[in-house]
């Protein structure tokens, strides 16, 4: 066997997959190691894609290339938009996943792969040279040549499982946790942390009373996330909704002492915006009750998925905070909820192209930088798939600016302010959120893709015929009159809708128009105010961006930085004096100092 790779990807979760898709995309001899090839593509929490943010990401995956929308659009039985009663700007696509179609589709895409071979083994060592990556080391003792690896190892390294008292190692339920390559990562001299993600329980489809519940209903007709996708086919399936109330919450503030959480038993902080069940009642103490969203795993399964009921607590409790449940008097438990700790990467460790800074070649991405959820993951394991190959190649690092993805923002703000808890993304991290709505992630990023050549010939051609419509429809709502004004212009008092046009005008006027095309020119004629401004404030982001702080730079040297100041701009080496003006505790003063100082001394 020639052992010899351009590049190696350890993991094959969300964030893994995309690694290696676009690396082989781009020509790359691509291996992916991964524990178990039949759980590539696992949900190990909810069976879901996308929501408020983590939608966008989605779109801005599928807009450079990525796997994860078509996935979800080919394996999705409930999409619905999130926030639709607001502005586009924020507004969250999410699906429900059918969990064993969504990993199958993903395992049989990346087997189709030509230059991408995937190996079934464990990776205990990462092999260097001069502080370079040369290889890896699985754990039959074979080796992989490689000048540069991307590790994805999720929640596996030295995983350990909570329920009640009991503690198990593990990399989730069922899976053995991988318990050599922190120490090898440690050998490197990165620092280790470690964080904590919990799940709620599964229950058994026939044992809920649905009429106790109240059905949702997905959008009529779905709205897929994929440029490639024109219609969502598959059967569509409703979730259902009930709420916990005064005597759940009885259950586990008599109990605290036995919870992990609270009894000192789980040392690690867990999300504070996705808490545990037990936190929520804990933490609002006035609220007494709690959604629980009821979501079929798939069509094939008659596990249900309690979206909300997140928890550690011991089996008998879980059992009794259920059936306390409006319609799940009966429910049966068919796997028990449970947390995890595991090690991660303190992600100020990193670059922003995602390479960790004590060793060259070593790229990483998703849970274990740090993040939650599918979606952050995917996104980190595009960028870092992208930038082992700009690496192996000698090229330019891509990095995403803040105005440009939330993939951008995401991994802007984990290298530069680091993380204390599961890092989530959501709208309000976004401060360019008008610019970064979903419907614009093709025209913000797949000219990037292409020219990075990591672009199928299909979206590329889908992309040139949208710009086209885009620039034909606008010209169209400047050249059509309503109410004595031009249609554009008429659309920009924000009272006025598009439907009112539509039904106004003559049939054919915007007939030629995909109706996502017509969507977002409308959306970009409200926001147009919003939108200058924003341009204008990244404008100046830019300016800070184009100063570039050299590699070498001792913020000890500069005088008149504050001691605090310094450490940490020694640890997080800011790349620009943008990036710098975003670590926590860096003022605008501090910024116009090392200005002053890098002129002086250029
Ligand atoms: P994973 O999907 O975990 O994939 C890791 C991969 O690495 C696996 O394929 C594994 O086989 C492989 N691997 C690990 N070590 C090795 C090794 N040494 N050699 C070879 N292969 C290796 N997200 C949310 O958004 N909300 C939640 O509420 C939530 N709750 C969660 C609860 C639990 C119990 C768990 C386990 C996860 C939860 N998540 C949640 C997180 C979500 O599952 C992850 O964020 C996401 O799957 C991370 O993707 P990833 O690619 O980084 O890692």
């Amino acid at each position: 066997m020639n052992n010899n790779y351009d590049i190696i990807v350890i993991g094959g979760g969300h964030a893994g997959i995309e690694a290696a898709c676009v690396a082989e995309r781009a020509g790359a001899k691509t291996a992916l190691i991964t524990l178990k090839i039949d759980k590539i593509g696992e949900m190990s929490c909810n069976p879901a894609i996308g929501g408020l943010a983590k939608g966008n990401i989605v779109c801005e995956i599928d807009a450079m290339g990525g796997l994860m929308g078509q996935a979800a659009d080919a394996t999705g039985i409930q999409f619905r938009i999130l926030n639709r009663s607001k502005g586009p700007a924020v507004w969250g696509y999410r699906c429900q996943s059918d969990k064993i179609q969504y990993a199958k589709f993903t395992q049989n895409f990346l087997k189709n792969l030509r230059n991408l071979h995937i190996i079934e083994a464990e990776a205990t060592e990462i092999l260097t040279e001069n502080n370079k990556i040369t290889g890896l080391k699985l754990a039959d003792g074979s080796l992989l040549n490689a000048p540069a690896i991307v590790l994805t190892s999720g929640t596996f390294l030295n995983g350990i499982i909570h329920v009640g008292k009991e503690q198990f190692p593990a990399g989730r339920l069922g899976e053995q946790p991988s318990k050599s390559l922190s120490s090898s990562l440690k050998q490197l001299g990165l620092e280790i942390g470690r964080l904590k993600t919990g799940t709620c329980p599964r229950l058994l489809k026939n044992s809920i009373d649905y009429d106790k519940c109240t059905p949702q209903p997905g959008d009529d007709p779905p709205i897929p996330f994929s440029m490639l996708t024109k219609k969502i086919d598959r059967q569509q399936t409703p979730c259902h909704i009930t709420e916990t109330n005064p005597e759940t919450h009885k259950i586990i503030r008599d109990n605290l002492d036995d919870l992990p959480l609270y009894s000192g038993q789980i040392k690690s902080t867990g999300p504070r915006y996705c808490p545990s069940i037990e936190v929520k009642i804990v933490r609002f103490k006035d609220r007494n009750k709690h959604q629980i969203y009821l979501e079929p795993e798939s069509l094939q399964s008659e596990w249900i998925y309690c979206n909300g009921l997140a928890t550690s607590i011991p089996k008998k409790l879980q059992e009794k905070m259920v059936h306390s449940i409006n319609g799940l008097e009966n429910a049966k438990i068919a796997q028990f909820g449970y947390a995890i700790e595991y090690d991660f990467i303190p992600p100020n460790q990193l670059n922003p192209d995602l390479q960790t800074k004590k060793i060259a070649g070593l790229f990483t991405a998703g849970q274990i930088n740090g993040t939650s959820g599918y979606e952050e993951a995917a996104g980190q394991g595009l960028l870092a798939g992208i930038n082992a190959i700009q690496y192996i190649k000698n090229k330019e690092p891509l990095v995403l600016a803040r105005d440009l993805a939330y993939i951008g923002v995401m991994i802007d703000d984990i290298v530069t302010k680091g993380i204390t808890e599961p890092y989530r993304m959501f709208t309000s991290r976004a401060e360019f959120r008008i610019s970064l709505r979903a419907d614009s992630a093709e025209r913000r990023l797949t000219t990037i893709a292409k020219k990075l050549d990591i672009i199928d010939d299909e979206r590329w051609s889908q992309h040139l015929k949208w710009e086209k419509q885009r620039k034909e429809f606008r010209e169209q709502l400047k050249k059509q009159k309503y109410q004595n004004t031009s249609a554009e212009h008429w659309l920009k008092n924000p009272q006025n809708n598009f439907d009112e046009l539509k039904e106004n005008l003559p049939q054919n006027a915007f007939a030629p128009f995909d109706e996502k095309i017509q969507s977002q020119i409308v959306a970009d004629i409200k926001y147009e105010g919003y939108l200058k401004k924003e341009t204008q404030a990244a404008k100046k982001l830019h300016q800070l961006d184009s100063v570039r702080i050299p590699e070498n730079c001792d913020f000890n040297e500069i005088p008149g930085l504050r001691r605090e100041c310094q450490e940490k701009l020694n640890q997080i080496k800011p790349k620009t004096l943008s990036q710098a003006s975003r670590i926590s505790g860096i003022t605008p003063a501090d910024i116009m100092v090392i200005m002053i100082n890098l002129k002086k001394s250029s």
